[in-house]
C-alpha cells in the first residue's frame, strides 16, 4: 500500500506547470491525457464517478479514464469514496487547514438528487480500533436530504 506523500499545495491557483508537477510529486509520469483527467477532477467540487469524467472529457476514452484513475489512486492522488447506490466516486486528496495531505472529511449522499458532498470543515472523530487492525484507507458516508432538496 502507497504511502502518502506530504505536500502543500493551493489548488485555487494552479496552471499547467504546477499540475505537472503535482503528478511528478507523486511519481505519476504526466501525459496530456492525464493532465486533462487531473483538471477535470480539480474542478470538481464533489466527489464524481466515471461515467461523470467520461461525459465531461468526450476526447478520452472510457478505458483510458479508469486506468489514469487507478494510476491517480494507487500513487495516493486520488480517494474512492463508495457512495451505496451511486457506485464508486473519485476525488482528489487537497490540502485542508490542518496541513497538507490531511484531507480526511465525511461525505454527505443526498437520497433524492443523488449527489454526494464533502462535509468540509466536519471533523471525522478518531475512532479506537482494536488492536492489530491497520488502517489504511477509509470513508465517512451519511445518506440523508440536502438542502436543496429539502426546499
Ligand atoms: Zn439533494
Ligand atoms: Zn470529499
Amino acid at each position: 500500500m502507497h504511502l502518502r506523500i506530504e505536500f502543500s499545495y493551493n489548488f485555487a491557483i494552479m496552471n499547467n506547470n504546477d499540475l505537472e508537477q503535482l503528478l511528478q510529486d507523486h511519481g505519476i509520469k504526466a501525459t496530456a491525457n492525464r493532465l486533462i483527467i487531473l483538471k477535470a477532477l480539480m474542478n470538481s467540487s464533489r466527489p464524481i464517478t466515471m461515467q461523470d469524467l467520461t461525459d465531461e472529457i468526450e476526447s478520452i476514452d472510457k478505458s483510458n479514464v479508469f486506468r489514469t484513475l487507478s494510476t491517480f489512486r494507487e500513487h495516493g492522488l486520488v480517494h474512492v469514496i463508495e457512495a451505496c447506490d451511486e457506485g464508486v466516486m473519485y476525488e482528489l486528496y487537497r490540502s485542508d487547514s490542518n496541513g497538507p495531505h490531511n484531507d480526511i472529511h465525511p461525505h454527505f449522499h443526498c437520497v433524492v438528487c443523488h449527489k454526494v458532498f464533502c462535509l468540509k470543515g466536519v471533523t471525522v472523530p478518531k475512532l479506537n480500533y482494536p488492536e492489530g487492525f491497520d488502517i489504511l484507507e477509509g470513508s465517512f458516508l451519511v445518506n440523508g436530504i440536502c438542502p436543496e432538496c429539502k426546499a
